[in-house]
């Protein structure tokens, strides 16, 4: 399927040619600062499908210690991608434009959460991680 992404000021835009898979919300305390948020709304996808539409000089990025970053819009501040050793890994849901045609399918962290949300009922929730699949 194609999907396409922008930030809240329009001036990146992204393309997916492809499928996004395992999305998930995660309440963790550095999530909240990164999204600015409760929590994360991420899905991820496989690099070789993602391209970017036009803005791409316009993204900032900033990496934390374990290979893992974020790139932002650098006029409106919006959270776009996540990457892992510099390739895009994950979109933030929140800029993807239309239906992804996937859902929310677990939240985790949320042993961690703020004192402050009310997580809804529905989709399921795990202290950390999930268990492994066997
Ligand atoms: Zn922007
Ligand atoms: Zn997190």
């Amino acid at each position: 399927m194609k999907i396409n992404g922008s930030c809240f000021c329009g001036s990146v835009r992204y393309h997916i040619e492809g499928k996004l898979r395992d999305a998930r919300s995660c309440h963790c305390s550095m999530c909240r600062k990164a999204f600015s948020a409760q929590a994360s709304a991420y899905a991820l996808l496989e690099t070789e499908e993602f391209s970017w539409v036009n803005g791409e000089g316009l993204l900032t990025s900033y990496e934390s210690k374990n290979g893992a970053g974020l790139l932002f819009c650098s006029i409106c501040g919006s959270t776009l991608c996540g990457t892992y050793e510099g390739k895009v890994h994950g979109v933030t849901l929140g800029c993807v434009d239309g239906d992804p045609e996937i859902e929310l399918g677990m939240h985790i962290f949320v042993g961690s959460k703020a004192s402050w949300e009310i997580i809804p009922e529905g989709v399921s929730q795990h202290e950390k991680w999930p268990p492994k699949k066997t």
